[in-house]
């Protein structure tokens, strides 16, 4: 993947089809007070899925800006890869966090939103997933993202960051991780340098 420009709404609009394709993907996250084993604090849910390609990557996909809204667009990827769950939940202008542009592998603009949920309203998705249009298809199923590090200082966090992620998801999942503060600075910064070694 090519180095990605961050830009703004009004820039990323005048980047037009069919030259530069346009993309939005979704974080969906909700806070979450179980703990693991009794006593590993879980902090918040983040959802992410397992691709058809293998990698690690959020919801959604090309939208045609020409045809809908950017939203209008992301809101019916969602619909297909996350199934009848979503179907209450709408994406907006607002929850939009970044928008990239890259040149490689394929002119793409990279819209990224991020939406707060409650439990019961991220785990109603959870349920319902396979009944989604894309479910074994595109979507081979969703995970959620260990947020904290074992004793071993490797599993968790840094393991689940050792992974293949498609564009630039991983990026994106550790900018959100960071600016939300869904995981303390410094065990952040650690599980990045030790997932770094593992790649
Ligand atoms: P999709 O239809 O979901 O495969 O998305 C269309 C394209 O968007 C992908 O093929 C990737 O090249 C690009 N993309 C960029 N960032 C991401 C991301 N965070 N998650 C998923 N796809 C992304
Ligand atoms: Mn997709």
């Amino acid at each position: 993947m090519g180095e990605a420009a961050a830009l703004s709404r009004a820039e990323a609009l005048r980047l037009r089809p069919p030259e530069w394709k346009h993309a939005c993907h979704a974080l969906l996250y909700a806070p979450c007070p179980g703990r693991l084993f009794g006593k590993i604090p879980l902090r918040f849910a983040v959802l992410m899925q397992m691709r058809f390609d293998g990698r690690l990557g959020f919801h959604g996909g090309f939208v045609d800006p020409r045809d809908t809204s950017l939203e209008e667009g992301l809101n019916r990827e969602l619909l297909e890869e996350l199934g009848p769950g979503v179907a209450s939940l709408l994406v907006t202008e607002n929850d939009c966090l970044s928008c990239h542009a890259s040149e490689r592998p394929q002119r793409v603009v990279e819209h990224f939103y991020v939406k707060q949920l409650r439990l019961e309203e991220l785990q109603a998705i959870e349920d319902r997933a396979t009944q989604a249009k894309d479910h074994g298809l595109e979507v081979m199923g969703l995970v959620r993202v260990p947020l904290y590090t074992l004793r071993d200082g490797t599993g968790g966090l840094p393991a689940f960051l050792s992974n293949t992620f498609i564009g630039n998801a991983r990026e994106q999942l550790i900018y959100v991780l960071d600016t939300l503060q869904l995981v303390p600075k410094d065990q952040l910064q650690k599980a990045v340098a030790v997932a770094q070694k593992r790649l």
